[in-house]
């Protein structure tokens, strides 16, 4: 019997699985050279036909998310800024596969070198077009993985995702990876359980495997006792999640019979398709980055996705965040090259000092808000100098649409407390009409330790009491001013976190969707 061997990796989504190790191994099948350049350029343009053909079929019963980021890959290949070196490669003389592999290997090269965690992610989208095209080319239609199986390698491509039948069951487990990639993404919202940044395995895995993205570990030749402890921690798992499901419908209430508000985080308006609008309290933050995210999009763009958003939420509140463009959300053409993003000209601080885009982006959220309920709140202000200026803008802006007689509305404008100086002396901000703490930056912040480092991970929590001591002086700076506070960071979600929130005062909470049930019974566990 071999040793147990466990690694330890971060969680990206959580849930347990126990199953075969399935080995995603790279495209090995022998490609036959053709005789000639135009044979080679044939075989090349036929394979993108093929892979761009496969990629559509999963798109017609792919969704929102899902549906999006085929979308991407389909216009990747389209795009003859990609394909067109390896073009010219094939009339140099090469073979079209090496063609290929040498091209998007450059192109892939640019985003695992990126200091930035968004481009790094966005790799594993790059490498799977790579695989895609060289799988059509070589007639390689990829080893299947038995039902059940955790896949493990050094990271996952979105197709692979997107093909396997998760209904039995099944994980995943790398050694590279990111919680911020599109399959994390995937992976949360469809409840697969995932690990990210295992490292380099000592030897060949092979055989059976418990993985707990709960804690973000693997065990491979579990010990009998191992096993029944894993099974344990699971079916505890799967016990709070059913009988998280239960509170989806009640409004959220501590064990004291303390009333707690629960919203949800957004980013893309088709989020909300899947949302009841009963089961929340309104949207606590709308991110807009993700608007931005390939091109800068103009106001009438902005203002029906805002639209859409307060449409749908009727009279609850949503609260939608100006562009916090920057650390580790990028905006090509807009987002500048820095040594240290996360302190940089991020947020507020390039809306301001791009303020043609910015000021599009309030005349679409001024115009929007005669549809509902709106608030809007600024990110990572630091001093209250910013939050003028801001709000000044939203003010000739309204006064311009108003003369063209443009109907529109001026929204509360509120700020996030997610920078130290602002939660350690908020006093110059009591003029605000609220506060909306981001415990992901101002704990990254506090703690010295950025959000997106595996190695500093330990060091970023929430529950250290040098951020709790902040989130509860905040809270009762904003009770003793009547400014209303919420949180709008990933700790409002986490059933562990959600006790020492409460203790420090707040009463509002604004969670990721597919936490909504979680989070609603963690609260109702809480004394107080
Ligand atoms: C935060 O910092 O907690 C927050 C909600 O904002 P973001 O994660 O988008 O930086
Ligand atoms: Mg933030």
């Amino acid at each position: 019997m071999p040793e147990p061997l466990r690694l330890t990796g971060i969680s990206a989504s959580a849930g347990y699985a126990e199953g075969p190790l399935f080995n995603l191994e790279p495209v090995a099948a022998r490609y036959a050279s053709k005789a000639t350049a135009a044979e080679e350029k044939a075989a090349l343009e036929a394979a993108i036909g093929v892979a761009a053909g496969r990629l559509a079929g999963l798109m017609e019963i792919a969704d929102g998310e899902a549906a999006g980021i085929l979308e991407f890959q389909v216009a990747m290949l389209e795009d003859d800024a990609l394909t067109g070196p390896a073009f010219v490669a094939i009339t140099a003389g090469q073979p079209a596969d090496a063609a290929w592999r040498q091209a998007l290997d450059a192109e892939i090269a640019g985003y695992e070198t990126s200091d930035q965690d968004y481009f790094r992610a966005r790799a594993a989208d790059m490498r799977d077009i790579r695989d895609q095209v060289l799988r059509a080319l070589t007639e390689d239609g990829g080893a299947a993985a038995p039902a059940g199986a955790i896949f493990y390698g050094e990271d996952i491509a979105p197709t692979r995702f997107l093909e396997t039948d998760w209904s039995c069951g099944g994980g995943i487990a790398l050694k590279a990876g990111s919680a911020a990639s599109h399959v994390a993404m995937l992976a949360r919202s469809r409840g697969v359980p995932m690990v990210v940044g295992l490292g380099a395995s000592p030897a060949h895995l092979t055989g059976i495997a418990l993985l707990d993205a709960e804690h973000g570990g693997i065990v491979l030749s579990p010990s009998k006792a191992e096993i029944d402890a894993f099974r344990q921690s699971s079916s505890s798992f799967t016990a709070r999640r059913d009988r998280a499901r239960t509170y989806l419908d009640k409004p959220a209430v501590t064990k004291a019979g303390t009333a707690v508000r629960v919203q949800v985080n957004i980013a893309d308006p088709s989020d909300v398709d899947g949302i009841d609008i009963s089961t929340c309290d309104g949207v606590g933050l709308m991110r807009t980055e993700f608007l931005f995210g390939k091109t800068l999009p103009d106001e009438e763009t902005q203002y029906r996705a805002y639209r859409k958003v307060l449409e749908w939420a009727g009279e609850k509140p949503v609260t939608i965040r100006t562009v916090d463009a920057g650390g580790d959300k990028p905006v090509p053409g807009f987002t500048v090259e820095e040594g240290n993003p996360f302190l940089g000209l991020r947020g507020i601080r390039l809306s301001l000092a791009r303020s043609e885009v910015f000021r599009a982006q309030i005349r679409a959220l001024l115009r929007a808000a005669v549809h509902g309920n709106l608030k809007v709140m600024f990110p990572m202000i630091a001093v209250v100098d910013e939050y003028q200026r801001a709000a000044a803008l939203f003010a000739e802006e309204q006064a311009g649409l108003s003369a063209r007689g443009v109907a529109c509305k001026m929204p509360p404008l509120g700020i996030m407390v997610e920078v130290p100086s602002v939660a350690i002396a908020p006093e110059a901000f009591s003029g605000v009409a609220f506060f909306s703490i981001g415990s992901n930056d101002l704990t990254q912040y506090v703690m010295a330790a950025a959000r997106d480092n595996a190695a500093v991970a330990h060091l970023n929590s929430v529950r250290h009491p040098a951020v709790l001591r902040l989130i509860a002086s905040v809270a009762a700076f904003g009770q003793a001013k009547r400014i209303p506070v919420s949180l709008c960071g990933d700790a409002g979600g986490d059933p562990a976190s959600i006790p020492a929130l409460i203790e420090a005062g707040l009463r509002d909470l604004s969670v990721v969707p597919a936490q909504l049930a979680m989070a609603k019974a963690a609260i109702a566990d809480v004394a107080v």
